[in-house]
């Protein structure tokens, strides 16, 4: 086998919740979208056609995609989720051995994805307030270093970087250094400090953005997520395209959840109201939290973490453990939400301060 997998971890998978006799499980271990597809997408699926090919380009879905953004068809790049569009990018970027800097905690896809593709991972711990070092990121660029992974916001911590320090930090990357924003959570960005990546990308040549279907648009079954990238760098990701990855039926629902946009938009603005509700019932009870600008919060349990995911699952919810460093929940139906406020506050009273 070839040397360099040797160190590649193993993704761990938010588990489905545990079923409890007479008691609703829920899975908060993953930020999917607890609704169920809107039927609008499902009508738009063309099963019919499944005999075919897809489009290698998924055109259609570029095409709608430059009209969003006004930007042209091939500033987009699409694949099987951001994850697939992430593995493409490294591969149009890192030779053997180059360097991929990302934060660290932060998704775990990353140092998979770099060394499945005989890229290098270098990680660079997180602040105590649990946001990007870009000072110690910018400190660890190497003579290999070709790609830059921001987490924005980060998972598993919630917090995005301030429009201020991003440019901050981007003026000090060498211009052949590709910048990647990955905004799986984009649509859960509500701190008006926080950068508008478009307005990056069109001041800086190396940026480019990931973004995904799988979140805000709840189609995580269906994989596709896309690249906006300039022209050099988006045509270098779609020559790395998995042949025909993207079925037609998950283009299809891309195009459907993009024309009904607004309706899944307001069940956007529901799990806001709901990470609020959360995040201020944990902050009454003396939990302190990261700031989140995602669709799930952390919690920091040293030494605690086995042992409130072993509570969770006893009151049927699965959460997502870090080691014994901390759980991730996602804001999921309302009745998890409030399942998981009660059991913050039983644990808290209990074990008290972390
Ligand atoms: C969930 C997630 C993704 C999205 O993955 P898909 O492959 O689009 O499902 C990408 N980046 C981060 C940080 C994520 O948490």
């Amino acid at each position: 086998m070839r040397r360099s997998l040797e160190n590649v971890p193993a993704y761990l998978a938010g588990k489905p919740a545990a079923a409890l006799p007479g008691v609703e499980s829920f899975k908060v271990s993953s930020n999917e979208n607890p609704y169920s597809p809107l039927p609008e997408v499902l009508d738009a699926l063309s099963f019919s056609q499944i005999n075919r090919y897809p489009d290698f380009s998924n055109a259609r879905l570029r095409d709608l995609l430059a009209a969003k953004y006004h930007l042209v068809t091939d500033n987009f790049a699409t694949g099987t989720g951001s994850v697939g569009v992430l593995q493409q990018i490294v591969q149009a970027t890192c030779n053997f051995e180059d360097e991929i800097l990302h934060a660290w905690r932060s998704f775990e896809a990353y140092p998979i994805v770099a060394a499945v593709n005989g890229a290098v991972s270098v990680p660079v711990s997180l602040r105590g307030d649990e946001s990007h070092n870009l000072d110690a990121m910018v400190a660890a660029i190497s003579p290999r270093t070709q790609l830059i992974l921001i987490c924005q916001p980060n998972n598993p911590t919630g917090v995005a970087a301030k429009r201020d320090e991003l440019v901050h930090f981007l003026d000090r990357v060498p211009a052949h250094i590709t910048v990647v924003i990955d905004e799986a959570y984009v649509e859960f960005i509500t701190d008006t400090r926080i950068a508008d990546s478009l307005d990056l990308f069109h001041r800086y040549k190396n940026v480019a953005i990931l973004r995904s279907f799988s979140k805000a648009y709840g189609l995580a079954g269906l994989r596709v997520g896309y690249a906006i990238a300039h022209l050099e760098l988006a045509e270098a990701i779609r020559k790395c395209t998995l042949p025909f990855g993207v079925s037609t039926i998950a283009e299809d629902a891309a195009i459907a959840a993009l024309k009904h946009e607004d309706k899944l938009m307001v069940r956007v603005a529901h799990l806001l109201e709901e990470r609020t509700r959360v995040s201020e019932a944990l902050t009454s009870q003396g939990w302190k939290l990261s700031d989140s600008q995602a669709n799930f919060v952390w919690m920091r349990l040293p030494g605690k973490t086995e042992l409130f995911t072993q509570s969770a699952a006893e009151v049927g919810l699965s959460v997502r453990p870090y080691g014994e460093e901390g759980v991730r929940v996602t804001i999921g139906e309302d009745e998890a939400n409030t399942r998981f406020i009660e059991l913050a506050s039983r644990f808290f009273t209990e074990f008290g301060q972390f």
